[in-house]
């Protein structure tokens, strides 16, 4: 039995050091908006490289109140793709402002970049590239045409924490990096959290206040917020894990090595890694001919697969209807082709093999 991610293999003295620093903030009894999370924001700000981190609920008010924060609303544009987890396009929906695609590159899966000029228009308030599986999005083209457009930069690097472009640290590139701590992310709480990562004091004061029902100090609320903040319970959990992620993360990159070693020359495509980015295989995404007969041969051995994502967002039934006219051929046609591996830090070479030897056997 392969599952698709392991969480049960986080080392048991990761384990013991995360009950008492638990066990530290039940006996301090502050639970929320403490001194643990502005610790957690500066460590991981100051991972990432920007000045400011807001630390909230999870990755999807991360970017919906990142979008808030920018003053983008009713009649407003933002630039992004259909190739993502749906939180990407909710986070502009529920602000009011309408979500405009740009097919993806097939070979990296994020945005295509070549094409995203031709779809501005005089609504267009921002760019949100998605660094998707864990690969960079092409950040130099996307800040430049940010630049010439005086668009705002949101990244959605939810599934790409310690990602670098150019030796930059994805996240920390944009006007705010979103970032989610779900259990299965590089980087996991223990429950539900995000962070939205920035370096204008401005913006990191109005997510404070967003984040706190809008409030300036209690009881004076400036504008209509929510309430969605990363607890101290998360917070030191994810202080521990932080210390280790560079390790997982190298983790993933020789996993996704191993791979590429018995997968290649046979007939289906490997990720790959655009020179100057360093993917961090949030995801190991092959694509392939006959896909569900792949993924039953490789399930009926005990290897356990997924697919991210079968469909495309535009398709998705709350945006069917109003973005129906969009053209994204290789969305669609990866979306159709993709298979993701088993993935996470604690995976062995014997495991990868095994996974390796059976797809051979069908390809
Ligand atoms: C996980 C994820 C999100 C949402 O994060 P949550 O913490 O689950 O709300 C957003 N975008 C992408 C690309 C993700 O993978």
């Amino acid at each position: 039995m392969i599952p698709f991610i392991n969480l049960k293999r986080e080392p048991e003295e990761l384990n013991e050091k995360i009950i008492n620093a638990i066990k530290e903030v039940v006996e301090e009894k502050w639970f929320v908006l403490g001194e643990e999370l502005i610790k957690f924001e500066d460590e991981f700000s100051n991972y990432i490289g920007t000045k400011y981190g807001i630390g909230v609920n999870s990755g999807s008010d991360a970017l919906f109140i990142a979008i808030k924060s920018l003053g983008i609303g009713k009649n407003d544009e933002v630039i992004t793709v259909s190739h993502t987890f749906i939180s990407t396009v909710d986070a502009i929906c529920r602000n009011n402002a309408k979500p405009v695609f740009v097919d993806i590159d097939p070979a990296t899966f994020c945005i295509n970049a070549q094409l995203i000029e031709d779809k501005i228009t005089n609504k267009t308030k921002a760019i949100m590239p998605v660094h998707l599986y864990g690969h960079p999005a092409e950040m130099d083209l996307i800040m430049e045409i940010a630049n010439d457009y005086d668009l705002f930069v949101v990244e959605d690097a939810c599934q790409a924490h310690g990602a670098e472009y150019k030796s930059k640290k994805v996240g920390g590139i944009g006007d705010i990096g979103c970032f989610s701590f779900y259990p299965t992310k590089n980087l996991g709480a223990y429950g539900d959290g995000g962070i939205a990562l920035s370096n204008d004091e401005e913006l990191t004061q109005k997510m404070k206040m967003l984040r706190n029902y809008g409030q300036r100090e209690k009881y004076n609320h400036e504008f209509m917020g929510v309430n969605s903040r990363l607890d101290e319970i998360q917070a030191v959990i994810l202080r521990e894990k932080l210390k280790h992620i560079d390790k997982w993360n190298e983790n993933r990159r020789k996993s996704a090595k191993i791979y590429e070693k018995v997968l290649s020359n046979l007939d289906l495509c490997l990720p790959i890694e655009m020179r100057n980015t360093k993917h961090v295989y949030h995801l190991y995404v092959i694509r392939c001919k006959e896909r569900y007969k792949l993924q039953k041969l490789l399930l009926d051995n005990g290897i356990e697969t997924q697919i991210h994502y079968p469909t495309p967002i535009h398709l998705q039934k709350p945006y069917l209807k109003a973005v129906r006219k969009s053209q994204l051929l290789e969305t669609i046609r990866a979306c159709d082709e993709i298979l993701s591996l088993p993935m996470h830090p604690w995976l062995t070479e014997e495991e990868i093999n095994f996974v390796g030897e059976l797809i051979k056997c069908h390809v």
